[in-house]
């Protein structure tokens, strides 16, 4: 049997696990969309590299806490590595860069500032915050409009008074105790945050992959094997560009009578169908209605031009998918 991924001849027994079109990660679902033409090399390659990001280093991942498709002791922080990078948008404490973890204490997910050093800016009279290898040094201070003869110059987070002094006085900074200040341990209330995540190539693929593995489960690996899908293939696989765009996202809404902004139906959607050059097929995706990705899985396609379009709503709510009629992408 030839994998559709690596597009390696292998024996049956190569093929043992399960591929999900849609991730595991982001929900079971009754009679799911599974496929057996994806290799086990192929099959682990992705969980372990494109689909852990997806699920923990994503707002699609974080998404799933919101949703409850996880509970909040499942969370897994990956701190400064993350893709998504969360700044405090409001109170005192505005500015400074926060992670989540999980509580035990309090069985919820919370947030925690990371460790980093704020200084006090003139004008406007607000904490600018660096993490600790990006401290500037005293220089750069004194030149840039700090105000650091203010009695609350410079205020740390999430180290210890003698780090603080330590980091600073290698930048020059003489940095004196005077008190606690800002975010306490634990804190209770709600805090409103401004979010910012990286969509990067890992992303892009780990999408890719779902857009490509539903065309194969509707339309078959033979179809799929043609060669022109191979640039989305060795996209997905290896990581391989090409010369055009292969996943691009968007705020659009995929259903055409739901909004831009504010609430739209809880669940996943994938369409598939062919671009408005008739010869491309291209693919929304969109993990909890949120972002739109697009992905083009074949450019002038010089095989058989069959009927694919195609549309599902993966409910999260009753686990049901429901076949859609899906919007034409040709206007
Ligand atoms: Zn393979």
């Amino acid at each position: 049997m030839k994998c559709i991924y690596c597009v390696e001849d292998k024996p049956l027994t190569s093929f043992i696990k399960t591929e999900h079109v849609m991730p595991q990660s982001f929900g079971l679902f009754t009679n799911n969309f599974t496929l057996k033409i994806v290799c086990d090399d192929c099959n682990k390659y992705f969980g372990d590299n494109l689909e852990i990001t997806m699920a923990r280093d994503t707002l699609e991942g974080a998404y799933r806490f919101k949703f409850e498709l996880k509970s909040p002791n499942e969370f897994k922080s990956l701190g400064k590595k993350s893709r998504i990078i969360i700044k405090i948008a409001e109170g005192e404490c505005r500015g400074a860069y926060a992670y989540r973890e999980y509580s035990q204490d309090q069985n919820e997910i919370v947030v925690k500032p990371v460790p980093q050093i704020g200084f006090l800016k003139k004008q406007p009279s607000e904490y600018e915050y660096y993490l600790l290898d990006q401290i500037p040094k005293k220089d750069y201070l004194d030149k840039n409009e700090f105000d650091l003869k203010n009695p609350r110059a410079i205020r740390a987070f999430g180290i210890d008074v003698n780090t603080a002094c330590k980091v600073l006085s290698e930048k020059g900074i003489k940095f004196e105790y005077k008190g606690e200040a800002g975010l306490r341990e634990n804190q209770r209330e709600d805090l409103f945050c401004e979010v910012n995540a990286l969509i990067d190539t890992t992303v892009f693929r780990a999408i890719s992959k779902i857009a490509f593995n539903y065309l194969v489960y509707w339309e078959g690996a033979d179809f799929l094997l043609h060669q022109s899908f191979d640039p989305a293939r060795k996209f997905i696989r290896y990581g391989e560009k090409a010369d055009y765009p292969l996943c691009v996202v968007g705020n659009n809404p995929i259903l055409g009578d739901e909004p831009v902004e504010g609430n739209r139906r809880l669940g996943h959607i994938i369409t598939v169908n062919w671009a408005s050059d008739k010869i491309s097929i291209v693919s929304q995706v969109s993990i909890f209605n949120g972002a739109t990705y697009c992905v083009s899985l074949a450019r002038n396609f010089s095989g058989n031009l069959q009927n694919i379009r195609r549309g599902h709503f993966f409910n999260v709510n009753n686990k049901k998918i429901l076949d859609l009629e899906a919007r034409s992408l040709i206007q």
